[in-house]
């Protein structure tokens, strides 16, 4: 695909989606009409087969065959089935990652067990982690460090090599920073963390589903991740977790459990023994019940990935996934030049995620007047503590999911960006309401 669109007009986009291949994909998608939909890094959108999916679990599994279907639905394999469609998308192995509970949970679960094997090496103090991480991360981590009598320390992604010594006992990170969508480099920052002693914990929120993974070829501790967002399992969807073998076969000889040992993470749950004996693998990683409707929307989401699979997979997603981010960021500075704009991801395609935030003074009402012409993004409020504009101005977010996404969708919301600032729309006191959910 070209590698500059700055003169691209959109009769060339409509060109360009014609051209492409994973086209077909975007009709698995219930999309609504007349919308641009580029925050699917936050919520996905409903694949059309998930409510008969829905219908069929709710009518006929829980309907008809009522408890039975824990058995002949396979309800109680779904932890096992659903983690065995995200293997392939983040490099793991078959068996080898679980859906269940939320991120922030399974956050929880990995890092006492990260801290836990860390327990041998007595100068092993903190948990080092990305200052401006995601919140819900920086504070799961602060809260397993304090139950330890460890430290949390928080440090500039470009600074990490010279905070990773002794005295860390785990490193975690997200794979692609929520408000930059900045892309670290997992393969040699995790080399880095072993090369200093440290386990490395990865969130994958923000890239699972987005590009390829490979959580073996980096040699990755533990991970982490979102169904909701680029995996497309709905809101609220059960989350993810992935631990190295080498870890799970560590535990099975040690006899050490996850923190939050439930029965469905049991080897014999049925045989309701009082006392706690952990399933083999990261079948361990289980706490209680699915939600076995939440669980089979994500299934549905992923099985969407089978379908792109013959059309390039993950790998032509990715390649998607830059040009339509690409296009987006010429696009907005060449139609919004002159109000204030400025790009706070990286411009360089393979240091990016899937998603390209412009910082922008009054970002917050601008995406409101956005979202009212229909192109939907969202607004992650700046840091009025910091000097730099790109640090304390709103941040106006926009996903590009390359599932559903389509050229001309980039070029008509870039467009509309550039009437909403050239008109000056946003200014009327109906933008500047906040609601609870930004
Ligand atoms: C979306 C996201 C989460 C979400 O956590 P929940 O427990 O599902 O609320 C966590 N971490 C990161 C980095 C995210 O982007």
């Amino acid at each position: 695909m070209t590698a500059s669109f700055a003169t691209t007009s959109r009769a060339d986009c409509l060109a360009l989606d014609t051209q492409d291949a994973l086209a077909p994909l975007r009709d698995e998608f219930a999309l609504p009409e007349g919308i641009v939909y580029l925050d699917g890094n936050s919520l996905g959108v409903l694949p059309k087969a998930t409510p008969a999916r829905l219908a069929r679990v709710i009518e006929h599994e829980w309907g008809h065959d009522l408890i039975r279907s824990w058995n002949t639905a396979g309800w109680i394999d779904m932890a096992q089935r659903v983690g065995d469609k995200i293997a392939p998308l983040i490099g793991a192995g078959v068996g080898e990652v679980i859906a269940a509970d939320s991120t922030s949970i399974n956050l929880y679960k990995v890092l006492e067990t990260a801290v836990h094997l860390q327990a041998g090496a007595k100068t092993r103090r903190c948990i080092v982690s990305e200052r401006s991480n995601f919140p819900t991360d920086l504070y799961i981590a602060d809260s397993v460090a304090r139950a330890h009598g460890m430290t949390l320390k928080l440090v500039d992604v470009d600074a990490l090599d010279a905070n990773l010594d002794h005295e860390v006992a785990v490193l975690m990170l997200t794979h692609v920073n929520y408000r930059t969508g900045r892309l670290l480099d997992m393969a040699t920052i995790t080399r880095a963390a072993h090369a200093a002693g440290a386990l490395v914990v990865w969130d994958l929120a923000h890239s699972a589903g987005a590009m390829p993974l490979d959580l073996t070829g980096a040699d990755a501790d533990f991970a982490v991740g979102c169904g909701y967002k680029y995996l497309n399992g709905g809101p609220g969807a059960p989350a993810f977790v992935w631990a190295h073998p080498r870890h799970t076969d560590h535990m099975e000889t040690t006899g050490l459990a996850q923190p939050l040992s439930g029965w469905l993470g049991h080897a014999a749950p049925f045989a309701f023994t009082p006392d706690y004996q952990p399933a083999a693998g990261i079948q361990r990683f289980v706490c209680g019940t699915p939600p076995v409707l939440s669980m089979a929307a994500l299934e549905v989401g992923l099985d969407v990935f089978a379908k792109a699979e013959p059309l390039g997979g993950l790998k032509a997603l990715r390649r998607k996934s830059s040009a339509l981010a690409t296009l987006f960021i010429e696009r907005v500075e060449t139609g919004c030049d002159g109000h204030g704009l400025s790009l706070v991801t990286p411009r360089e395609p393979a240091t990016r995620g899937s998603q390209v935030a412009f910082a922008c003074e009054h970002g917050h009402a601008v995406m409101q007047a956005l979202i009212h012409h229909g192109v939907i993004g969202d607004c992650r409020a700046g840091d009025p503590s910091r000097a730099m504009v790109a640090e304390s101005a709103d941040l106006l977010r926009f996903g590009f999911t390359p599932l559903y996404t389509r050229f001309v969708d980039v070029w008509d919301a870039a467009d509309q960006l550039s009437k909403v600032l050239g008109s000056g729309e946003w200014r009327d006191p109906r933008f500047a309401a906040r609601a609870a959910v930004t």
